[in-house]
């Protein structure tokens, strides 16, 4: 990856202002981007345009699973399983070092939501209909085994279990090197910029859009042939001119997760179990720390920083406590929060957990293609329909070639194969110790950054006194090839470190903001301030719960 930091961003203001777009996509979530690097390698010019930081949606908060579909069973919808096991194995592909086969452990209780003889039909089934690779199928756990597995678990009624395999994924690093990508392959991807509104020709045809440029304050108008509208769950927002669309059927469901530190919530494999309520939810094992989630309840407050109640942060630990009484977790444990908005598609007389995660496409009068719903793992899906659609509406004549992204690996992911993943892991950790990081610097920069590895652990800047080196390089990766602005960008949403590691944060967060500021320069010091302190407040209010 070259250079994508704001030191591209007036050159890609230059070809905002000046160029005519094939495709200009609204909103840098993972369905932006997927459409972004879609297009542009089918021979589109495109720009996406983020009124945020790149994946600071939905993008960054979610339960980062690429999930095979094992939902969907419960639904017999057993077409939806098949394609998404298929596309869990084309994203497992592309993106090796952000998918990562983990154990999931599903207990089974007596009058639960699975029998035992129930999970095992199911998983057969998936397995057979996802294509889980023979390595990868389901083991059955007697009672015995299951709790020696699992020690805390609440023994009432518990009858064993199974282990199957979810993807963990990160989802923000999963957007972001799909943007990279894109940019590499000739598109101009831009945050901090706001579509605000829909430009139309006298024929009522979108034309082209008015943006807002946050960081020069200054209004710009960008000129393009399709308008494709990626924007989640604002999605309504840019077409709420319209009286009747598909979109006024948008039902917002807020999900919150939690994190713990393992010595107050210890687990040793991932578990997807039972709530009070009958629904399930996950705690997992992931970078050092557990987090657990999701809550699913229709929302409609604040979608930027959709916030965390009380009853959300009970609802989890009541759940944690029910399932692991020895544990008795309180609010004062949880060390870290996020809180995003799925943008279902209203089904009448469904609950938010009921509601099917289908994603849907609408081209409205003015030719403006919205794309809504869905999920991170669908991605690259989603964006072959909506261009497939584009290209149908408006470039027929110009005989582009097909999707391609298949197989196209994404940035950090350049591994020949998996043997190939395996020895640049393990060679790359051997280098990295033999220079004086510890083992555990380099691991969390591979499973950052993956094939780019190598550029920070070569990168040669001067580090400030008691700053780590693996962290201060990494910081300027992501400055110089990732387009942080701000501290959150980095700390957030480049990296688990502020929803795992607040200590970490606490300590170094002044000389990571100097860093950022020195090379950004324009971005106020005080909106970075007050970003990161605002996030700080939300673990504080749920501190205060107790
Ligand atoms: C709690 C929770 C858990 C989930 N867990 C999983 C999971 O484990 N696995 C999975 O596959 N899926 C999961 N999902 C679903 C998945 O996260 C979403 O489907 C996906 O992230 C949606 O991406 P998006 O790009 O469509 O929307 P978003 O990520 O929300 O992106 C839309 C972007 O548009 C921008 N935008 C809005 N208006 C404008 C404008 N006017 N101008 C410019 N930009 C604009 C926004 O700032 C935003 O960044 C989960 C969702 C939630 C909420």
């Amino acid at each position: 990856m070259t250079n994508f930091s704001i030191k591209s961003r007036s050159s890609f203001i230059d070809q905002l202002t000046t160029k005519t777009f094939d495709v200009i996509i609204v909103g840098g979530g993972i369905t932006g981007a997927g459409v972004l690097l879609d297009a542009q390698l089918r021979g589109l010019s495109c720009c996406l345009i983020e009124m945020q930081d790149f994946s600071e949606g939905t993008s960054s908060r979610s339960t980062r699973l690429i999930h095979g579909g094992l939902r969907y069973l419960k639904q017999f919808n057993f077409k939806l399983v098949k394609e998404t096991g298929k596309e869990r194995n084309v994203v497992a592909h592309i993106a090796r070092h952000l998918t990562h086969p983990k154990k999931v452990m599903i207990p089974a209780i007596k009058n639960g939501t699975y029998s035992k003889t129930q999970l095992k039909i199911a998983l057969w089934i998936y397995e057979k209909l996802a294509q889980v690779p023979k390595a990868l199928r389901h083991k059955s756990y007697g009672l015995k085994e299951f709790t020696s597995v699992l020690p805390g678990i609440n023994t009432k009624g518990l009858l064993g279990g199974i282990e199957y395999i979810e993807y963990q994924t990160n989802d923000a690093r999963l957007t972001i090197e799909v943007i990279k990508k894109g940019v590499e392959e000739g598109g101009v991807a831009i945050s901090k910029m706001k579509v605000v509104e829909l430009l139309k020709n006298e024929n009522n045809q979108a034309i082209g859009v008015k943006a807002y440029d946050m960081l020069n304050d200054k209004d710009i108008t960008i000129s393009g042939t399709c308008i494709i509208n990626a924007t989640g769950p604002w999605a309504d927002d840019l077409m709420k001119r319209k009286k009747k669309t598909v979109l006024s059927k948008i039902k917002p469901s807020k999900g919150v997760h939690l994190v713990f530190d393992p010595q107050r919530f210890p687990l040793a494999k991932a578990v997807y179990f039972d709530t009070p309520d009958n629904r399930m939810i996950f705690a997992i094992p992931e970078d050092g720390k557990v987090y657990v989630g999701t809550t699913d309840t229709f929302y409609e407050g604040n979608i930027v920083s959709p916030e965390i109640t009380k009853g959300d942060v009970a609802y989890l630990l009541n759940a944690c406590n029910s399932m692991f009484p020895a544990i008795s977790l309180t609010p004062s444990d949880v060390i870290g929060a996020w809180s995003g908005v799925r943008p279902l598609i209203h089904q009448k007389d469904k609950k938010p957990s009921e509601i099917s995660r289908k994603y849907e496409i609408y081209k409205d009068a003015s030719g403006l293609l919205t794309i809504a719903g869905g999920k991170l793992t669908g991605y690259r899906k989603m964006a072959e329909k909506v261009v497939n659609l584009s290209i149908k509406h408006h470039f027929v004549s110009r005989g582009l070639i097909n999707n391609k992204t298949a197989s196209y690996k994404l940035c950090g992911s350049d591994f020949k194969n998996e043997l190939d993943y395996q020895t640049c892991h393990s060679n790359f950790l051997k280098k990295a110790v033999n220079l004086g990081w510890k083992k555990e610097e380099a691991q969390w920069v591979f499973s950052h950054y993956g094939s780019e590895c190598e550029i920070i652990l070569n990168d040669e800047t001067a580090v400030p006194n008691g700053f780590p080196t693996y962290l201060y390089h990494s910081l300027m990766y992501s400055l110089t090839r990732e387009m942080v602005l701000t501290p959150s960008d980095f700390l957030i949403r480049r990296t688990n470190l502020f929803h795992f590691y607040p200590d970490l944060v606490q300590k170094h967060y002044k000389t990571i903001a100097d860093t950022i500021q020195a090379y950004t320069g324009k971005v106020e010091m005080e909106d970075q301030i007050q970003g990161i302190e605002k996030l700080k407040n939300t673990i504080a209010n749920i501190h205060q719960l107790l």
